[in-house]
């Protein structure tokens, strides 16, 4: 049997685990490595595989400096050890970013932004390349979100860019895809999903893929309190979770992380993430809230 090192928040990048492809967890030895929760799981479609859970807080255009310190100060504490068995991500307004990341320390939780260029320098007034995010010390970026799709008018093609322009700058890319309300009452919600998540893939390699986090957020759930059911998240997630193989391989549609996104908290995470194919969640309001998104971390870890 392998002994794996006790892992601390700090030296995660030592570990050999790191090696592997983005949400690919080890089963060197008959354990798991200490400090990570291994959900293996046979999916929706037949794949068997090990992913690390997977929670990210999008704290949208809310707070000031102030709170947004204190606010990640207290969720360093009521995190705690989660943080070891799953990965967690933040993700402030840009004018945080440096003094979140201050005040994040020397956790493994990560900075994110929430939202990133397609390109990575240049004259692109009033954008934030991803290698700017990377120079602040984030790691992930979300790319598609909803509310650029639509508030902004970001096209799928816009989207892909953004991926791959994080990509370039070393930045974990979550992808966000989802249908709107009109479109899941006129039976077309998997097709939707799949074409934005063709687009958004689109010309990326396997081992680029293996780095990215597919977020499932049905756009009529962002928000507004309602939450897919557990087995229409189940259905969405399976889909994608095909077509990776389709277009990759059973290997790889296996390691990539598809959480969900909609109305997540702490009272419906653990149905949410009993779903085979459903690796973790995103989580915009509750994750301005400490206990609860705390609540939601230990949810995910014990999946
Ligand atoms: C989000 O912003 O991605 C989101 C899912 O928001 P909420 O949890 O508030 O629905």
């Amino acid at each position: 049997m392998t002994t794996a090192p006790r892992a601390s928040t700090t030296d995660r990048g030592r570990d050999p685990d790191d090696l592997l492809p983005s949400g690919v967890v080890s089963t060197r030895g008959d354990v798991p490595p200490l400090g990570r929760a291994a959900r293996n799981r046979t999916s929706g479609i037949g794949i068997m595989a090990t992913r690390r859970p997977y929670v990210g807080g999008n704290w949208k255009m809310h707070g000031e400096l102030a709170a947004a310190v204190e606010l990640t100060e207290n969720l360093v504490a009521g995190i705690g050890d989660t943080v070891l068995k799953i990965d967690i991500s933040i993700f402030p307004p840009f004018p945080y970013l440096q003094a979140v990341g201050h005040a994040l320390g020397h956790t493994a939780i990560s900075l994110g932004g929430q939202d990133c260029a397609a390109h990575l320098e240049g004259a692109h007034t009033g954008q934030t390349s991803p290698a700017m995010i990377a120079d602040l010390g984030g790691k992930v970026a979300l790319v598609g979100h909803s509310e650029r799709r639509h508030e902004l008018g970001e096209s799928d093609a816009v989207v892909a860019a953004k991926a791959r322009a994080a990509l370039a700058a070393d930045l974990q890319p979550v992808v966000c895809v989802g249908e709107t309300l009109a479109q899941r009452e006129a039976g077309n919600a998997l097709q939707v999903v799949e074409k934005q998540v063709r687009a958004a893939l689109e010309g990326l390699s396997a081992t680029q893929v293996g780095r990215v986090v597919v977020a499932y957020e049905p756009v009529w759930a962002i928000g507004t309190g309602m939450t897919a059911t557990p087995d229409d998240a189940q259905s969405a997630h399976a889909m994608i979770r095909a077509l990776l193989g389709e277009l990759y391989d059973a290997q790889l549609a296996g390691s990539v992380r598809i959480i969900y996104g909609g109305s997540v908290k702490a009272a419906n995470a653990a149905e949410l993430f009993a779903a085979p194919d459903v690796d973790g969640g995103l989580i915009g309001g509750a994750s301005l809230k400490v206990e609860e998104f705390s609540s939601i971390c230990q949810f995910a870890s014990s999946s």
